[in-house]
């Protein structure tokens, strides 16, 4: 095919990848979309991106930017048609510069989160992004998505710690924005409008971000609650105890963490079986920038106190760095117990945190009324008030029953939240998952102004057709 031969003219012929070799860029994490496409092509660096997409501009291509491929929404998956391609940025990913007097580091769009991370610690810094798939995800993903995780609540998220981008725009041009400035009024922030655009705008191929001074010492402890008020109570005391310290306040519900030890037997369950029985547990870490005796002393305090009051039932301290690992590990293997129980229906809202604790009792108890058998997930950023509220198959009910009423489960539980004043999407964003239901909860005008930017900035709308809008 003319077509191909022109991109494996740009690649070369071994990155360009067709049938097997193809096959799994075109299914996605949580095995939902499995999409085809014309080719899957692999560059390796921004001269190269740039002239790919000038060639499927020429020809009306669209284009499929891919990551690590953790999305999940099914943003990253081609749809059936075949006519696209996925353009993989694995391939670009070089450290480019590391100025740690400008607490600022340049990296490539393929880059690994972990690497990324590691890069920064090696420099006596910190890069605070961290989600459960920092194996895998790219920076360029994290970007794409205005990744969240779970270190949101003092550092922000993925937009909050970009400083610049090189993007290759939907005509093959290269914009460089790669400045590392913390202040730079000089127009439009166009670096803010491709984060979170999910490949529908342009291709992020670099950018400068942010790092921060490592903390001297990391306290992590799991708790025990008897009610979800406690937890909202608690990171109330938290945050004006620890301020800036206060660097995780994860909720995880009590038969999440059960179905992680019970997925994984190598996982040990650290809490007594008495309180690992209660229905919510708090992972809590505190960041302390003067030692590690200082920081237990500050972390032994408040939760003392909180213990008195009544507001923690048990409490894990952990006392060295592998065992505030392991408390982490099994908070990010949720997910994975999850997968290993089949398809759930994933909803990761954010509310007004005043507003959780009566949004998960009454969705809850509406949820198991409407839909005998299901089984609600709920763990999540209850910091940034963003709850994953996963709805999975009880023991008594099969996958394709649960699925067949997923139009139905997701307007029950979206429409409480549009009421709150809430979002459908804190995290994951959009992709082909919620596109259909973007109009029922975004802003009319917002919606118009969007699909404006859209048209300027990709007027064929070639960059990943198909999604967000
Ligand atoms: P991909 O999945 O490859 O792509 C995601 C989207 O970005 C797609 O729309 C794609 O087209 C676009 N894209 C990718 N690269 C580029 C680029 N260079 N330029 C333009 N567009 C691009 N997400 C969170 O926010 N917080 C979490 O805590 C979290 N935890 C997770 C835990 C697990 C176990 C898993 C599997 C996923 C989790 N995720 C989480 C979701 C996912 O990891 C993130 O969305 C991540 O940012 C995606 O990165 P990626 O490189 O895998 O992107
Ligand atoms: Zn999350």
């Amino acid at each position: 095919m003319e077509v191909l031969d022109a991109l494996r003219a740009i690649v070369g012929d071994a990155h360009v990848l067709m049938g097997a070799e193809a096959e799994p860029a075109l299914l996605d994490w949580r095995g939902r979309y499995r999409g085809r496409a014309l080719a899957l092509l692999r560059p390796e660096t921004n001269a190269e991106v740039a002239a790919l997409v000038s060639h499927c501009a020429r020809q009306g291509i669209g284009i499929v930017p891919q990551g690590g491929n953790t999305g999940l929404n099914g943003g990253a998956t081609p749809d059936a048609s075949g006519a696209a391609v996925v353009l993989s940025l694995a391939r670009l990913k070089r450290i480019r510069s590391v100025d740690a007097a400008n607490d600022s580091i340049v990296v490539e769009a393929g880059c690994v989160l972990q690497d990324v991370q590691r890069a920064a610690q090696a420099a006596g810094r910190l890069f605070p992004l961290s989600l459960g798939s920092e194996g895998s995800c790219t920076i360029g993903g994290n970007l794409a998505t205005n990744a969240g995780g779970t270190q949101v609540l003092r550092y922000g998220s993925m937009r909050e710690l970009c400083l610049g981008l090189e993007v290759v725009t939907a005509q093959g041009e290269i914009w460089h924005g790669l400045r590392t400035l913390r202040k730079d009024n000089t127009g439009y922030d166009l670096r803010d409008i491709y984060i979170g655009s999910e490949g529908t705008l342009g291709i992020i191929t670099a950018a400068a971000l942010k790092l921060f001074p490592l903390p001297a010492a990391r306290m992590t402890a799991l708790l025990a609650l008897d009610s979800i008020e406690a937890a909202v109570d608690l990171l109330a005391r938290a945050r004006a105890d620890f301020g800036a310290a206060l660097t995780g306040f994860e909720l995880i519900a009590g038969d999440c963490l059960r179905a992680v030890t019970q997925t994984f037997p190598q996982l040990q369950a650290p809490l007594a079986s008495a309180t690992a029985a209660l229905p919510w547990h708090v992972l809590i870490e505190l960041s302390d920038s003067e030692s590690e005796q200082h920081a237990r002393a500050r972390f032994e305090a408040v939760l003392g106190a909180a213990s008195v009051e009544g507001l923690i039932k048990d409490a894990v301290i952990a006392t060295s760095i592998a065992h505030s690992q392991a408390l982490w590990h099994l908070r990010e293997s949720i997910p994975l117990a999850e997968k290993a129980a089949g398809i759930s229906i994933k909803h990761d809202i954010a509310l007004p945190i005043s507003a959780i604790a009566g949004f998960v009792r009454d969705t809850g108890a509406a949820l198991q009324t409407s839909f005998l058998g299901v089984r609600v997930v709920v763990f999540g950023h209850l910091g940034d008030g963003n709850l994953h509220y996963n709805v999975a198959r009880g023991a008594d009910m099969d996958e394709a029953a649960l699925l067949a009423r997923e139009a139905d489960i997701n307007a029950l539980v979206y429409e409480r939240v549009h009421a709150l004043g809430g979002s459908i999407s804190a995290e994951h964003g959009i992709g082909q998952l919620k596109r259909e239901l973007l109009p029922r909860y975004q802003d009319p005008v917002a919606l118009s102004l969007m699909r404006q930017i859209k048209a300027a900035l990709d007027p064929q709308g070639i960059m990943n057709p198909g999604k967000l809008l």
